[in-house]
């Protein structure tokens, strides 16, 4: 009798067991069994940049720190000074102006204002449009809001970005949200104006809203520089525009990123979030706004670092005979699986799945990469490798990788 009650008590959440297990944890155990063992692994499945934080934002860390004032509760919306720093590097990188007061709100890095958007603005019954692949987070959001996930495949012949046209006018009038991602995590795609334009014409003929994740921005080569979404003149009366300090400052552990765009969204997620946390741990606001004022050479190094990475994978795989191509931003290459040795067609041996390849190069090569079927079904026939680790490491993972396909 007690037994029950308590199998009563641990059985877990019907939101959470709809949810498969977070990918990179999966992946992440197998990992660290192989590194038990003595192996040495070069890891390029998270996407977690290996340099350090720039030493003037922990130089503020460490001032903020010495000061009683910061070490009390801070506010949810953040103090004034950061949400004014957002608006004035808003202002010179894209030319978009902002009310601090209204269309900027920080969060604890923006995975978790990602999560929590839909809890702020979906009903159960509602639809959410969400890539498919995704980063993670767009699905399980949904999920725990009660709403229905819509998946809107990303395909190569569409430039991975979602066909607007295939999404049935059933699930657009049901539709309170869409997410969109540029530069693209898992696919490494950069939208256009004309495609974010055509997304926002969408959403103001049906009534949705747009949640544009461009925690990639600052992450890019040969050049192009990655436009926000709120460039577009109308993009404020449907959306907001997701960023992270987490990837442009490699700043991951540190949980700093930010909302900005529509002030009713805005408000609506600022609400939501007063009962959930008390804002960022002050210290680390002013080391934000340290990161986002002060100088940015290192974070044009760190850009031309990885895109350095890039070409040395890029070049290093297509020679050992797996063409994959060269991504214009993020820090992932997004490849099909390789054809099998000795597929010529017809009777040869049969075309992997993602997660086998990934499984087959882990246990031979020692070289974690990510199955794209985790990202989403259609995923499958992909894979994600990250450009964080070391140049030497990225040339030594080629040559384990070789062997492999
Ligand atoms: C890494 C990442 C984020 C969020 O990072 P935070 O550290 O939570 O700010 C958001 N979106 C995408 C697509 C990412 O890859």
């Amino acid at each position: 009798m007690a037994e029950a009650v308590q199998a009563r008590a641990f059985d877990k959440a019907q939101r959470l067991k709809q949810l498969p297990p977070y990918l990179f944890v999966e992946i992440d155990k197998a990992k660290r069994t192989l590194q038990a063992a003595g192996k040495d692994v070069i890891d390029l499945g998270v996407g977690d940049p290996d340099l350090p934080t720039p030493p003037h934002i922990l130089e503020r860390l460490k001032s903020a720190a010495d000061d009683p004032a910061n070490h009390r509760y801070s506010f949810t919306e953040g103090i004034p000074e950061l949400r004014q720093a957002i608006a004035r590097w808003y202002e010179r990188r894209f030319s978009v102006t902002l009310d601090p007061a209204t269309e900027i709100l920080p969060l604890l890095g923006s995975k978790e204002g990602i999560a929590h958007f839909p809890l702020a603005i979906a009903n159960p019954g509602d639809a959410v449009l969400v890539p498919d692949p995704c980063y993670p987070p767009y699905r399980s959001g949904t999920v725990f809001a009660g709403a229905e996930v819509v998946s809107m495949p990303l395909l190569e012949e569409n430039g991975f970005f979602p066909d607007l046209g295939a999404i049935s006018q059933k699930a657009a009038r049901r539709a309170k949200l869409m997410f969109l991602n540029s530069p693209n995590n898992p696919t490494a795609a950069v939208a256009t104006k004309e495609q974010l334009q055509e997304a926002i014409d969408l959403a103001k003929e049906f009534g949705f809203a747009i949640a544009h994740d461009a925690a990639y921005s600052e992450i890019a080569f040969d050049g192009v520089r990655p436009m926000s979404f709120l460039e577009l003149p109308e993009a404020k009366s449907v959306g907001v525009e997701f960023h992270s300090l987490s990837k442009t400052y490699n700043m991951t552990g540190w949980r700093i990123g930010f909302a900005c765009g529509n002030a009713k969204l805005i408000a609506a997620l600022t609400q939501l979030k007063t009962h959930l946390d008390s804002g960022i741990f002050q210290p680390v606001q002013w080391a934000g706004i340290a990161a986002l004022e002060g100088d940015q050479v290192l974070l044009q190094q760190a850009v031309a670092t990885y895109q350095q990475r890039r070409d040395v994978l890029v070049d290093g795989l297509t020679k050992a005979g797996w063409p994959v191509p060269k991504p214009a931003a993020s820090f992932y290459l997004w490849a099909r699986v390789p054809a099998p040795a000795g597929a010529t067609g017809g009777s040869g041996p049969s075309q992997e799945t993602s997660i086998a390849f990934a499984k087959r190069v882990l246990e031979q090569s020692h070289v974690v990469i990510t199955p794209g079927v985790g990202f989403g079904p259609s995923g499958e026939g992909y894979v994600r490798m990250s450009l964080t680790v070391p140049t030497d490491r990225i040339q030594e993972a080629v040559q384990r990788l070789s062997k492999t396909f």
